[in-house]
């Protein structure tokens, strides 16, 4: 039996590649903001319909670089029912998370829990669009006016999304993008910031270069996370095929929808109508009392049929060790609930339907 695992990185064909990066054969310009990279980056604003974005070398670094760009102090409200990456972003730039509870019914930020915690020091709010569902960002705006707060978007999972005629990154001040191998769209490793203010594209181009603003004057403690011509160029040919594979991810959404409705114990998650969705992750909520065990006992079974299935998000951030000593943590009843009864399914461009048949008829005969 072969293994199926949660997803499968898209790759253009071999001869495609190596069409896009022949040139780097002549021009020995490999990284620093090269040929491609500029490129990509245009080819992305068209994609992704904003007018400013700035590629790293991958999401995490974005998202980290972002937070120090906009000079935030202090507290950061932010979810743990997400990647460590979003909350480590705040820890690293010396910040104090605080965790706000989620919605049960997208498991994205509940915008209306956000301003029992607001204190004296909150200076951003920092949501994530989980699993590519948009977090109510209406009224998180509203929020981030009335108090003068930043709004920084993890929107890791949420390439192509849009909001009837708004594109996914024109919400808050910035939003990260990642391009990881595992994510709708790839550039290997990769990710990127849309944001709306030229300083901030100033800032974030002296930060991902060591913070060198000039031959000989380094404005600011930057890092080095740069995307290389090679990262840039898969990231090209990827992006002329991301329409088809959404639309093969749509059909086995679809289909997962399909297959596993009525069955006692099984939630699916909502997609709101007004969102085109990138169907980048298939979560189910495994009710252990009506459907018979547990979403570990689930795993496991799948797991001893080569089926590899992911517990996203499972530990919550706010309950992992690293951050035992550093600061307290909040209550977030909804998000514990939902981590320990979360389960996302296998989903990519080139999964078989028969495969899709085969995940949902195992689960049905658990239950
Ligand atoms: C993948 C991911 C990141 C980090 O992106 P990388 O490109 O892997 O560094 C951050 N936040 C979330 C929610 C993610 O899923």
């Amino acid at each position: 039996m072969e293994k199926i695992m949660i997803t499968r990185a898209s790759m253009p064909s071999l001869d495609e590649y190596v069409e896009e990066i022949r040139e780097l054969w002549n021009s020995h310009l490999l990284t620093n903001m090269g040929k491609k990279h500029n490129e990509f980056e245009a080819e992305l604003c068209r994609f992704l319909d904003v007018s400013c974005i700035s590629l790293f070398t991958n999401g995490h670094m974005a998202l980290e670089l972002a937070v120090q760009a906009l000079g935030l102090k202090g507290e950061v409200i932010t979810t743990p029912f997400t990647f460590t990456s979003t909350t480590h972003a705040i820890v690293r730039n010396g910040l104090t998370p605080v965790f706000c509870d989620i919605r049960p019914d997208d498991y994205t930020i509940d915008a209306d829990k956000i301003e029992e915690l607001i204190t004296e020091k909150t200076t951003a709010i920092l949501p994530v669009h989980v699993y590519g569902h948009m977090c109510d960002v209406e009224k998180i705006q509203h929020i981030a006016d009335r108090y003068h707060l930043k709004v920084i978007y993890d929107a890791a999972h949420s390439f192509g999304v849009r909001f009837g005629e708004k594109p996914v990154g024109s919400f808050g001040d910035v939003s990260m993008f990642s391009f990881h191998a595992t994510k709708v769209f790839n550039s290997i490793e990769g990710g990127a910031i849309v944001y709306h203010d030229p300083a901030i594209g100033e800032a974030l181009k002296d930060l991902k270069n060591f913070g060198i603003h000039g031959e000989t004057a380094i404005g600011s403690v930057g890092a080095n996370a740069k995307m290389n011509e090679f990262q840039a160029a898969m990231g090209l040919c990827n992006l002329r095929h991301v329409k088809e594979d959404i639309a093969s991810r749509k059909i086995l959404y679809e289909r997962y929808l399909d297959k596993l409705a009525g069955i006692d114990g099984i939630i699916m998650s909502q997609v709101s109508q007004k969102m085109d969705y990138n169907y980048a992750y298939f979560p189910i909520l495994i009710k252990p009392s009506s459907f018979g065990h547990t979403r570990d006992y689930v795993y496991d079974s799948l797991r001893e049929n080569q089926i590899y299935s992911r517990k996203y998000f499972y530990p919550l951030t706010n309950t992992l060790d690293c951050y035992k000593n550093l600061f307290q943590t909040q209550k977030t009843p909804v998000a514990e609930y939902v981590s320990d009864r979360i389960l996302t399914l296998p989903i990519y461009p080139g999964l078989c339907i028969d495969e899709v048949d085969n995940i949902c008829s195992q689960i049905k005969q658990m239950n």
